[in-house]
């Protein structure tokens, strides 16, 4: 089973976004009154204002066409598709403005192109933002075969240059004359009014439409393209309530049309890091397993075997005493014939975490194999550590867990266990098995002596 790492909308999130919609529609009406009023800005925001829009929608393209690469979900591509187009275009008319590669007093893509440059970005965004939705309904909605991606992959790069050149070099001939549509002292009344603002106003509110009904806002980026559209939607209504460039209409316009490519560009800037941050998360807690035992929780026996050789190597540079215990829980064999496995792997349990419960932060508890568990605790002498072992041996005793009798008692005993400890001396070299070895020696000692008890293994 794969894991989901899209982030569902959380009800805060969702009303985050419809805040900044309701927003958005309260700047909208406030402006719609005074959209005419003029303003004594300079005409030269308009190239930074298509700068930005071709950056921004560039970069969220390449985000998209990423997005496309790891899902290899159609749609996403699709959307890239959308971005890129709508980047091309804008830089193309942004190289067509007068007086930025061109000069200051003549258009010379002419009137015509100008005007259809603009619809046509507007159009197709949207026509590509609405296909793409259209195939999340259709049979190419499942991720496509690994396979299909060396073809899909160049192809997605590929087509918004191809919809750009045909925009702007096969099609405008075809198109009627729209050079009339804007007068030389920039009123576009006529333009506000004509079939191809009726044919942009319709594509977006299909675009939206679609991003809403189809996607039912499920996740938090189709929440946000849902919004972005939302957005282009008021800046054609702003747009067109001011028929005169350099009103204060047509400067909200474009903060509108900036803001509405920010909006998903943000939105998939948020998705990566929320991506990093699970991955992080499960990455965390797949490591955290994979050094813990499985039954009681404390460290396994591969963890141990690296802990124990860590600390050796710490020894030698701090030349700090090192400690070893051993510990094995007396007679669990007849422990689990009488009671059954199940009670006695409850009885691990128990004496495990009351055995952590002891130690210190830095010290190492593992479970060694079966009822044998393994203790490493760096910086503590031989007294110390026998201190910590009958500690530990007193704290399993207080569990006062009922005991099968053995052969020798008739009653009923409690639980215990018997710990080998094993202090090493910096001055000396030695190998984890060694140092395993003797404290192993001093617990056979202490099963020798009756059990339940602590031996301390003597050089
Ligand atoms: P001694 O006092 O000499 O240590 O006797 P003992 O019976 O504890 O030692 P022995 O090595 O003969 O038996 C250990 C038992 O531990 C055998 C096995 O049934 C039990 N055991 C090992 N791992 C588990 C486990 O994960 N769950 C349960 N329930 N029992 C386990
Ligand atoms: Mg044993
Ligand atoms: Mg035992």
């Amino acid at each position: 089973m794969g894991i989901d790492l899209t982030a569902p909308p959380t009800p805060q999130r969702r009303l985050l976004v419809a805040v900044v919609a309701l927003a958005m529609t309260l700047v909208a009406a406030l402006v719609f009154h005074y959209a005419d009023g003029p303003t004594t800005y300079g005409a030269n925001f308009r190239p930074v204002e298509l700068a930005m829009v071709s950056v921004i929608s560039g970069v969220t393209a390449y985000l998209l066409l990423l997005r496309f690469y790891v899902h290899r979900t159609l749609d996403d591509g699709l959307l890239s598709v959308a971005f890129a187009f709508s980047a091309l275009m804008t830089l193309y008319r942004l190289a067509m403005l007068p007086g930025v590669l061109c000069p200051l007093d003549k258009m010379p893509a002419g009137s015509h192109l100008g005007v259809w440059t603009w619809g046509a970005r507007l159009t197709g965004t949207a026509l590509l933002i609405s296909s793409a939705m259209l195939v999340k309904l259709s049979r190419w909605s499942p991720p496509l075969p690994p396979t299909s991606m060396r073809k899909a992959m160049p192809l997605v790069l590929l087509s918004p240059c191809a919809l750009t050149a045909a925009a702007l070099f096969l099609l405008p001939p075809w198109i009627p004359d729209l050079s009339n549509l804007v007068t030389a002292s920039g009123n576009y009344h006529a333009l506000a009014h004509s079939w191809i603002s009726y044919l942009m106003f319709g594509a977006w509110v299909m675009a939206f439409s679609l991003v809403v009904i189809v996607t039912r806002l499920r996740n938090m980026l189709q929440c946000w393209l849902a919004l972005s559209g939302y957005c282009y939607l008021l800046y054609l209504v702003i747009v067109f309530s001011s028929p005169m460039r350099l009103t204060l209409g047509w400067y909200i316009s474009r903060f509108f049309e900036l803001s509405s490519a920010l909006i998903l560009l943000s939105a998939l800037l948020f998705e990566v890091f929320t991506v990093k941050k699970r991955l992080r998360d499960l990455y965390e807690r797949a490591y955290e397993t994979s050094i813990r035992d499985g039954l009681t929780g404390v460290f396994s026996r591969r963890h141990f075997d690296k802990a124990l050789q860590l600390a050796l190597e710490r020894q030698s540079v701090t030349a700090s005493p090192l400690s070893l215990l051993m510990v094995d829980i007396d007679f669990f064999k007849k422990y689990n014939d009488h009671f059954g496995h199940v009670q006695g792997d409850l009885c691990l349990q128990r004496i495990a975490s009351s055995m952590v419960k002891q130690l210190r932060e830095n010290d190492t508890l593992a479970r060694y194999g079966g009822e044998e568990f393994a203790i490493i605790l760096e910086g503590s002498s031989g007294a110390n550590a026998a201190l910590a072992a009958e500690r530990i041996r007193n704290a399993v005793a207080k569990l006062a867990i009922t005991a099968p009798p053995v052969e020798s008692e008739a009653a009923h005993r409690e639980v215990s266990i018997s710990v080998g400890v094993y202090s090493h001396s910096p001055a000396e070299i030695i190998t984890p098995e060694e140092l395993v070895r003797r404290a192993d020696a001093a617990l056979y000692e202490a099963k020798r002596h009756g059990r339940d008890q602590v031996r301390i293994a003597n050089d």
